[in-house]
């Protein structure tokens, strides 16, 4: 008998990832597409279900093999509902039933997850926190998301909206975040508050090395160009990131006092820097987090990057086919 196959797809933005995989998760074809944002969300869906059969078509694979696919996005969901309520990135995409609506294209069970949740499963699962149980997975940015595997699932909260680690306050006195509040951990963390201190560094007249980085990358920096500069002793480009760290800091202490969890995966763009950030953050944890906590958990840099999302969907469909059979 020919291997049950599984398509995950990660809708983001920007971009559509789409893959096919075995059912031992080995992977066959992939597509990634540009969101088409402009052709709305009926658009939007279909473009989904074409990525579908397209990796279905690189694999030279019928439809009657594909058993399931997994779809992730940054959004709220309604799970009483299974109703998508929002999503910050997709204009237009409130109030659908993405799962229902896909299912009737594509003809098999679709199963759609918040991305952080999806990924935080996928490093728990098979990347960089593979076995443990009680996994804090965090990514930082543009935004900071976060996903919470507690006891080996993902952890809700009473509506699903557990994991909102970018708008924990950490600077009440702060900048106006997104979410219309103050002083959230994103506006003063993530790679968006990175680069929007150093503008304000460069535009303050002030010296720094970060004027002649910009200079060569097209008079744009972003964090990589900070951390660069920092690394090279450039005062004020030490201070923005010792602030970011700072913040961040604060925010995983919490945490880990509030969760004890046994790893603490950081994802993301910003976690490319890495021991620059994790060092820093480690000594974070192990001074002022309380000691049995700080005892007990290992931070690490995730290490499935672009492939979390969808590794995560393919583990949630294997796992749901499995409890289907029994
Ligand atoms: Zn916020």
């Amino acid at each position: 008998m020919q291997e049950k196959l599984y398509a995950a797809v990660d809708l983001g933005g920007t971009k559509i990832y789409a893959v096919l995989a075995e059912n031992c998760g080995r992977i066959l074809s992939s597509v990634r597409y540009d969101t088409q944002l402009d052709q709305g969300p009926e658009g939007i869906l279909e473009q989904m279900a074409i990525s579908v059969r397209e990796v279905l078509a690189q694999a030279g694979a019928g439809s009657d093999r594909l058993s399931a696919v997994g779809v992730c996005l940054a959004g709220f969901f309604d799970w009483q509902r299974r109703v998508l309520i929002h999503s910050p990135n997709i204009p237009g995409l409130d109030q659908i039933r993405m799962e229902e609506r896909l299912s009737e294209k594509l003809r098999v069970p679709v199963l759609a997850e918040n991305d952080a949740n999806a990924a935080a499963i996928g490093e728990a699962r098979c990347g960089a926190a593979a076995g443990s149980q009680d996994v804090l997975y965090i990514t930082v940015s543009t935004g900071i998301g976060a996903g919470l595997v507690l006891g080996g699932q993902i952890y809700r909260g009473t509506r699903g909206f557990a994991g909102e680690a970018g708008h924990m306050v950490v600077k009440p006195d702060g900048f106006l975040c997104g979410c219309g509040r103050r002083g959230c951990l994103e506006t003063v963390a993530s790679g968006t508050a990175i680069a929007r201190a150093a503008n304000e560094v460069l535009q303050s007249g002030k010296a720094t090395l970060l004027r002649e980085l910009s200079r060569q990358q097209g008079g744009t920096v972003n964090t990589a160009t900070v951390f660069r500069a920092a690394r090279d002793g450039d005062k004020p480009a030490q201070e923005i990131i010792s602030a970011a760290i700072y913040y961040l800091g604060i925010a995983l202490v919490n945490l880990v006092n509030m969760l004890n969890p046994e790893i603490v995966v950081i994802g993301g763009g910003v976690s490319a820097a890495g021991e620059d950030l994790f060092v820093p953050l480690e000594k974070a944890i192990q001074n002022f987090a309380i000691p049995p906590a700080a005892a007990s958990v290992t931070l690490k840099q995730a290490i499935l990057g672009v492939e979390a999302g969808v590794t995560g969907m393919l583990c949630l469909l294997t796992e749901a086919e499995r409890i289907r059979e029994g």
